[in-house]
């Protein structure tokens, strides 16, 4: 029989597994039972909505076999089985989720033993104990099974052969021991059932296993031998164990397989509900970095959805909100029943009482987060901030009391990060407003002109550099009654009544060169004024409208938006600098120049406030102009 070639990808995977030295090896044994464990499940899903499958669920087992003499291990499931073609296509090429990561961290040699570790391997696995892998398969409601066959990497056979019932039979042929490894232990009794409680005992399908026992004869004193089948897992799920005695490797290891994440979750957060509206218990992992697609229209939310520990849907969307969409995990709940549908579902009240429930569990325990663990909050905040932002931005910020305290700014203050509780604390008295600039990095904020002036003044600035921010600001509107304040927009709030005064009186008597300085710029600007708070600096734009220069570039970015919108700029000129007073002897005596000056004022206040210039080669004749 012509034999097949793996897919480059698995063959280096096989490989690796076939020469692999790493000291675990058996997990493999993990990896071929939640395997045979998915297949049932496959089938038992089935079962729900297709009345030809006729196992109830007490029929579904997965069973090993030993026989120590010919040095086999077997390990055989009724689950849905593969035909020929699955069998190909599953068994010769790695179908692992991880896999792309996986390769690339496979050039290093001396990263198996984390590959490995992080992964789990899946299928292939079986090689790192075995010589020659032999997969009997009959596909459910097929009429003829198949063997699929290899003894490593140089390739693989499919053929038919005879199997009585659908389901799929795995057998290993164990290598032989070495000076390092016992393989032998493998086809230990012992072995095998220590092994199945490590790592297995959560499998939701009796793991049975022909065990030999000793037994005094009936009518004698003499002992015999007998074999009996030995249920080896509790089949206790590790939501339903008593959490004290979960340990958080456990937990960890249930995330990281179940879930094929290669690094253990940031936060665990169980929740048991028992004689309120619903009864559930929930299981929950926040992740430890993003997946690839988070921050894209492919990822799905959703939980898992348990019926007294059997799954009846794989992703719940209705379980969570948009705002904890990172939230990974699964809800186990008697009260739904293991028959509904995911249309009645979707109107189902019990599953909208949990939902709720769980929302806030996850709110409060975020904020636990926050409170008891602040190194790792922020780790958790700059993966996955972005999405609380949205969350409080999303449906006209009804979420914003739920979200508010959990959110964290640059700020000022110091180099961290700061909650807007934090930053309320810190306001002196005499600060009425919280105040905030935004542009694209802390360091451009740092230096602004307003931002420099609040500084001198004791107030502190939230640095704004996500584009969402601004938005979730505006529709928070307030904090604690402190109402969201943009530094330029709000720089007057530094002047006393009389600067103010004093303030208005120059610009009133300025009004003609303003105008002029005004023309000079038609429509980029709305207006030309002096301001009594840039601190050292010349000139700077200020807002004015609902609109703000950070929100302008946020807007312009998006699709649709060809037209462009534009935020009312306003050139502020300091009151106090030297260059005040060259403008006004200008207007007098050189209007030509004036205009020039103007131009550059307005091109560097641009530059100082993140923007481009309007016309960079014009920017730079008039600076070639004035040397
Ligand atoms: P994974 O389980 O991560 O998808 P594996 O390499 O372990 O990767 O298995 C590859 C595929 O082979 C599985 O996704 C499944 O479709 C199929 N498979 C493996 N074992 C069985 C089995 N016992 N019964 C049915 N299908 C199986």
């Amino acid at each position: 029989m012509a034999k097949k070639q793996f897919k480059t990808e698995s063959k280096r995977i096989l490989d690796l597994m076939v020469n692999s030295i790493y000291t675990h090896k058996e997990i493999f044994l993990r990896e071929l039972i939640s395997n045979s464990s998915d297949a049932i499940d496959k089938l038992y899903f089935r079962s729900l909505t297709d009345s030809s499958v006729t196992l109830t669920r007490d029929d579904y087992e997965i069973r090993i076999g030993l026989d120590k003499d010919n040095r086999i291990l077997t390990v055989s499931d009724n689950g849905c089985g593969m035909n020929a073609e699955e069998l190909e296509k599953n068994l010769g090429t790695i179908a692992r989720s991880g896999s792309l990561d996986f390769k690339s961290s496979i050039e290093d040699k001396d990263n198996e033993i984390d590959i490995i570790g992080q992964f789990g391997v899946g299928f292939y696995s079986a090689f790192m104990v075995s010589d020659r892998v032999s997969v009997v398969s009959k596909a459910y409601g097929d009429d003829t099974a198949n063997e699929w066959v290899s003894t490593g990497a140089d390739g693989y056979t499919v053929h038919p052969c005879e199997k009585e019932s659908a389901g799929t039979v795995v057998t290993l042929h164990i290598k032989e021991d070495t000076d390092d490894v016992k393989y032998s232990e493998f086809l230990d009794e012992w072995k095998i059932r220590e092994l199945v409680r490590k790592y297995s005992d959560y499998v939701r399908y009796p793991i049975k296993m022909l065990v030999s026992h000793s037994r005094k004869k009936e009518d004698s004193n003499e002992y015999e031998t007998v074999m009996e089948d030995e249920t080896l897992n509790s089949m206790i799920p590790i939501w339903k164990r008593d959490p004290s005695e979960v340990t958080d490797e456990e937990y960890a290891s249930f995330y990281t397989e179940k879930y094929y994440d290669f690094e253990k979750p940031i936060k665990v957060i169980r929740q048991k509900a028992e004689g309120t509206a619903a009864e559930y218990i929930a299981l929950l992992f926040v992740p430890s970095h993003a997946p690839y697609d988070y921050y894209s229209k492919e990822y799905e939310k959703g939980l898992q959805l348990y019926s007294s520990g059997v799954m009846i849907m794989d992703k719940c969307k209705d379980l969570i909100p948009d705002h904890f969409s990172f939230v990974r995990g699964l809800v186990d709940s008697s009260d739904l029943s293991l028959n509904i549908s995911r249309e009645m579902l979707q109107e189902d009240r019990q599953l909208k009482v949990i939902a709720k429930a769980l929302e806030k569990k996850i709110a409060n325990e975020l904020q636990k987060f926050l409170n008891e663990d602040r190194e790792n909050y922020e780790k958790f905040f700059k993966v996955f901030g972005t999405q609380l932002k949205y969350g409080v931005y999303s449906d006209y910020g009804i979420h914003k009391d739920l979200l508010q305290d959990l959110l964290m700014f640059s700020s000022s203050f110091e180099d961290n990060l700061t909650t807007l509780k934090e930053y309320v604390s810190r306001m002196p008295e005499s600060q009425k407003k919280i105040y905030y600039a935004s542009g694209e990095s802390v360091d451009q904020l740092k230096l602004l002109p307003q931002v420099e002036a609040m500084k001198n003044h004791g107030y502190e600035v939230l640095f704004l550099t996500e584009d969402i921010d601004e938005f979730a600001l505006q529709i928070m509107r307030n904090y604690q009654e402190k109402e969201f304040a943009n530094v330029s927009e709000n720089s007057d709030d530094l002047s006393s009544d009389e600067e103010k005064k004093a303030l208005e009186e120059e610009n009133s008597k300025c009004a003609d060169l303003f105008q002029f300085m005004k023309d000079t710029l038609s429509d980029a600007v709305t207006q030309v004024r002096f301001t009594n708070n840039l601190g050292s600096h010349a000139a700077s734009l200020a807002n004015e409208g609902p609109l703000s220069m950070g929100m302008e570039k946020v807007l312009n970015r998006m699709p649709g938006m060809e037209e462009g919108v534009k935020a009312q700029l306003v050139l502020e000129i300091n009151k106090d600098h030297a260059v005040a007073d060259k403008l006004k002897e200008l207007y007098g005596s050189d209007q030509v120049k004036l205009a020039d000056y103007t131009k550059l004022l307005y091109g560097s206040a641009r530059l100082v406030s993140g923007l481009s210039l309007d016309n960079p080669t014009e920017f730079n004749d008039l600076i070639s102009k004035l040397m």
